[in-house]
This record gives C-alpha cells, sequence and structure tokens, in this order.
C-alpha cells in the first residue's frame, strides 16, 4: 500500500488521497488508547490530514485529538488537522452556534485550544446559516487567514449555489476564497457531488474532502441482519442517525444491493468496504476519502483500497454502476 497525495481543488495544498476522521469515535465510542493506536496507524501510512469538529462529542474529540498529536512528536509540517464551527457544544443560548463572526471566531479559539495547535489547516463552515448574512461569515473566515489562525477555509454541506455565492461575494470583497466542500459521499449517496458540484470542479476549482464513504457501516454489510453491538448504529445518542439509515424511504433496496456488492468485491478478491472505498477515489473529483474506524483492523483493511484501484476497470465500475446508481439519493 502506497499512500497517494491529491491536490486539494485549486490550492496549493497535498492532502492524502485517504484521511481519517474522529466523528463518533474519539471521545465517545472508543477509549483514548485506542484513539491513539489510530492516529499512529493512520500517519504510519502517510495518511496527513485528520478530520474533527467542535461539535464532536462535544469538543471531546478534539480534545482527544490534541493529546495525541501533541504527544507523538509529529512535525507540524507534516500533518493537516480541522476544525468545523455550526453545532456548537456548550449550550442553545443565542450566538453559541452559527456562522455569525462571534461564534466563528469562538470557536476557532475554542478548537486551537482544545487541539493543542497554533493554527488550523483547514476550517469549515459545517452547514449553511440562512440567518446569517453570508458576507459576515466569509469575513470571520478571510480575518481568521490574515491573523495566521487558520490556513485554509471551506464548507460542508452546502448547495453550489450557496458556495458560488460565497466565491462572488469573496471576488466582489477581495477576501481569501473557501477552497473545499466536505459533502457526503458513497455508493448509495451520488448525486451532489456527481452533478450539482460538476461545473464547481473546473470553476472556481472546487476541492472536496467526502465523509461517509461506507454509508456509516451500511456498506460492510454488518447492518443487513439486524444491528450488532459495539456498532455505530448502537451507540446512545445516535438513535436519530439509526432512524435516518435504517428507516429511511428505500432502505429494502439498499439492504438488497449490500449482497450484490459484496459478491462483486469478492470476485476482485477483495472486501466490500475496501471496494466501496476505492470506488470513491476513483471518482477524479475527490480530493480526499475520509475514513471513520473505531478499530485499528478497520482502518488497516480500509487502506487497501489504494491497491485496488487499478482493479477497477471500466466493466466493474459499470457493474457497480449499474446496481448503485438507481437506488443511490
Ligand atoms: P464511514 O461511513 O466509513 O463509517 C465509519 C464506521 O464504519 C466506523 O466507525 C465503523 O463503525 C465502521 N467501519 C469502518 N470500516 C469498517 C470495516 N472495514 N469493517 C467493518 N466496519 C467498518 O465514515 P464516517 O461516517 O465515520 O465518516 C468519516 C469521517 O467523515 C468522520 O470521522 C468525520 O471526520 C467526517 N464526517 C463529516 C461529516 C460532515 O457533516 N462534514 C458528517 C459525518 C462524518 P463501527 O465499528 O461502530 O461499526
Amino acid at each position: 500500500m502506497t499512500m497517494q497525495y491529491r491536490q486539494l481543488g485549486k490550492s496549493g495544498i497535498k492532502v492524502s488521497a485517504l484521511s481519517f476522521g474522529a466523528w463518533v469515535t474519539f471521545g465517545k465510542q472508543i477509549g483514548d488508547p485506542v484513539a491513539r493506536k489510530l492516529l499512529h496507524a493512520a500517519y504510519d501510512a502517510g495518511i496527513n490530514f485528520f478530520d474533527n469538529a467542535e461539535s464532536y462529542a462535544d469538543g471531546q474529540a478534539e480534545v482527544v485529538m490534541g493529546a495525541i498529536l501533541k504527544k507523538s512528536g509529529w512535525r507540524r509540517s507534516s500533518y493537516l488537522v480541522s476544525s468545523k464551527v455550526f453545532f456548537g457544544n456548550v449550550g442553545d443560548r443565542p450566538n453559541e452556534e452559527g456562522l455569525s463572526r462571534k461564534h466563528v471566531v469562538e470557536a476557532c479559539h475554542e478548537a486551537l485550544r482544545r487541539l493543542q495547535v497554533d493554527y488550523l489547516d483547514f476550517y469549515y463552515c459545517h452547514r449553511p446559516d440562512p440567518t446569517v448574512p453570508i458576507e459576515e461569515s466569509c469575513r470571520a473566515m478571510h480575518d481568521l487567514i490574515a491573523q495566521g489562525k487558520v490556513l485554509y477555509w471551506g464548507t460542508s454541506e452546502w448547495s453550489a449555489s450557496q458556495i458560488e455565492a460565497a466565491h462572488a461575494v469573496c471576488d466582489h470583497l477581495g477576501l481569501h476564497h473557501p477552497q473545499m466542500e466536505q459533502p457526503q459521499y458513497n455508493l448509495f449517496h451520488r448525486a451532489r457531488v456527481e452533478k450539482e458540484y460538476a461545473q464547481l470542479y473546473r470553476s472556481p476549482g472546487l476541492g472536496t474532502t467526502i465523509w461517509s464513504p461506507l454509508a456509516s457501516g451500511l456498506l460492510t454489510g454488518k447492518y443487513n441482519k439486524g444491528v450488532p453491538k459495539g456498532t455505530r448504529l448502537n451507540v446512545p445518542g445516535l438513535e436519530w442517525l439509526r432512524e435516518d439509515l435504517l428507516k429511511k424511504p428505500g432502505v429494502e433496496k439498499r439492504m438488497a444491493a449490500v449482497p450484490r456488492l459484496a459478491a462483486v468485491a469478492k470476485g476482485l478478491g477483495t472486501t466490500l468496504p475496501c471496494l466501496a472505498v476505492a470506488w470513491c477515489l476513483k471518482n477524479p473529483n475527490i480530493s480526499t476519502v475520509i475514513l471513520g474506524a473505531s478499530r485499528v483492523e478497520q482502518l488497516r483493511e480500509n487502506l487497501g483500497a489504494l491497491d485496488l484501484l487499478d482493479a477497477l476497470t471500466p466493466q466493474v465500475m459499470r457493474q457497480l454502476d449499474d446496481i448503485s446508481a438507481p437506488i443511490a439519493d
């Protein structure tokens, strides 16, 4: 397995094609020693981007990651670390969430403190905020960059027209532009990345750091016969995710597609998680696929996706398309 590095959209930064995120796991589902093993295994495999957010485990995911980074002895220049602002983590008083200048700046300061770093490489607006003028959020991001607290800013789950509006504002006001979007992308969730954003890859040159390549585990086959103990959909507080993934319309068709996808993987001599991650990597508009894992063995298995790219011939891609395209969002 040799890590690939990809340019993040039109920016000058190089990000590992596979990266690693802390959602659900760090500070919540797994103990700190496992988190440490995972982050070290990721770094040793050449992963250079670690993804986090103010809201993950109410800030505890950043505390855990920060302590590991601090102890690791890794050169700050050798990795990229992110935070995201929007959902808040301290309470629900006005201004403790969202994309106002106040919350964007305060959340950045808090993330720097929790992660124990001097600057965030990537800082994302975790969702759009219709209650705040877009100029205000763009200028807050620009100022944090000018102060050296953030290097690149981006968005997560913004529509194409919201991303275009941010660029128009930045053009008009001479501000640092957003460089990347963090959308969901996997065999079951394709439309936004493949269709809605299609124009944005060439101009302004959108980078993409995609999340949930395994649809939270659906694309491993583990949920085809119920919800096993010790898995994400059993984690207390994630009942909403369980509802969302296992009850939403079309779920039967997705569940029925899983064994068909697993059969394609078997035919290639690999596993379904590996195949599903490799399928995401095959899309040239994806800058990096953010992996999630609760065990080191999962991470090692998924890293195998890098060795599978040549096996995904046009014929195999058509086969996967035939199975997933008709049932994907
Ligand atoms: P996945 O869809 O890949 O789900 C990861 C989970 O699937 C693991 O925690 C594990 O859960 C299970 N899993 C992974 N590999 C295997 C394997 N080989 N065999 C069996 N089970 C496996 O990714 P995430 O949903 O975790 O998303 C990745 C990252 O993206 C997050 O950590 C976060 O940084 C980011 N993200 C961003 C969002 C945004 O709004 N911007 C939203 C969501 C995520 P288990 O062991 O519990 O079954």
